[in-house]
């Protein structure tokens, strides 16, 4: 465990609002006591469904209702990743508006980028992060080619920093297929996808049709392996799988043992995977620990465990010279394992 501590390492699947750790989300409560939220959601630990994970992300976004309170959690959030050895991190979020605030996602999406940018400048460059606006497919089609437009404003004034999308929100929401214009349109804007595909069962049709595309990381992809030719087509193309154990586990779409994780399977065919953390707050993890948990459920060494972890910087959505510098962290810590 101290191991996966002390490596760098990168972190590309975090919600930002599923990943308010408990200081946070406490911090918030105390604020707003007038809501009179109640906690049951966040205290039933390990018994938690799909279903309660986004009961607590309801609780969470009425908790987060201002530019002020969402640039001061993407603060906190990037602060305990980088704790935590992540030395580049993408987070992923929804823009979001509330009139009774004042926030439009205008507002949402500068609070975040400001975050960003006042936690590089304040701490000497310890973290790289960018910024992934998200898509709900919970939503509507007109709220997503909003997204998709303000993700491309942002990838030209902010090119530094808003680099791709992530398609997401509850995957029992069975009309995806209004969302492949959006997913088509990002291509030909260039920005990078990131795309929940097979998160829970009987969706290879869905599943074909996004491939189709093609996304740049496939996120969870529990049930990839369910048909054939799903399978053996994304084996083909390579394409980066974001693995998330606990998560998978917690939201009951995995079994409870690690080594039954479909990641297993897909590193076996070494296929690339990359360890993700989802929803640290939500699912009470972090990514030193999706690290051990990985590394004792294939038996890695110590090398082979942070040679894991420098695979991910080949994945992330960001250019050469990041990369370059990426490997160089990686490279300086190789010799202090000497
Ligand atoms: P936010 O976008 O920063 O508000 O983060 C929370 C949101 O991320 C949720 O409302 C979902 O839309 C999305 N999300 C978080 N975890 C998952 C997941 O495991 N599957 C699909 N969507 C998720």
């Amino acid at each position: 465990q101290e191991f996966c501590q002390q490596i760098p390492k990168v972190e590309l699947h975090a919600h930002l609002n599923g990943s308010l750790s408990n200081k946070t989300i406490k911090k918030l409560l105390d604020r707003r006591r007038d809501l009179k939220i109640s906690t049951a959601a966040f205290e039933k630990g390990e018994q938690r469904t799909m279903g309660d994970c986004f009961e607590m992300f309801k609780v969470i976004h009425s908790l987060v209702d201002s530019t002020e309170v969402i640039y001061e959690v993407t603060k906190d959030v990037i602060e305990e990743f980088s704790a935590d050895g992540v030395k580049y991190l993408e987070l992923r979020s929804t823009p979001k508006g509330l009139v009774e605030s004042g926030m439009d996602k205008r507002r949402y999406m500068d609070a975040v980028v400001g975050a960003i940018r006042d936690y590089k400048h304040d701490n000497d460059d310890v973290i790289d992060v960018k910024f992934l606006p998200s898509i709900d497919r919970g939503r509507s089609i007109k709220d997503a080619q909003e997204n998709l437009k303000l993700a491309e404003e942002y990838s030209i004034s902010c090119e530094d920093i808003v680099t791709g999308i992530d398609f997401s929100g509850n995957p029992y929401t069975t009309d995806a297929a209004k969302f492949m214009p959006v997913l088509q349109g990002a291509q030909r804007v260039g920005l990078k996808s990131a795309v929940h595909l097979s998160e829970v069962k009987d969706r290879s049709d869905e599943t074909r049709m996004f491939l189709s595309v093609p996304p740049d990381r496939i996120g969870h992809g529990t049930f990839l392996t369910d048909e054939e030719d799903v399978k053996s087509s994304v084996l083909e193309s390579r394409i980066p799988i974001e693995v998330c154990v606990s998560s998978n586990i917690a939201s009951n779409t995995s079994p409870p043992e690690h080594i039954k994780h479909h990641s297993v399977w897909w590193m076996g065919q070494e296929h690339p995977c990359v360890v993700c953390t989802d929803d640290k707050g939500v699912f009470s993890t972090g990514l030193s620990s999706e690290y051990f948990i990985i590394a004792n459920a294939l038996s890695l060494s110590e090398e082979q465990t942070l040679k894991l972890s420098e695979s991910a910087i080949d994945f992330i959505f960001a250019d050469e010279n990041m990369k370059a510098k990426l490997k160089q962290i990686w490279k300086e810590s190789k010799k202090d394992e000497v």
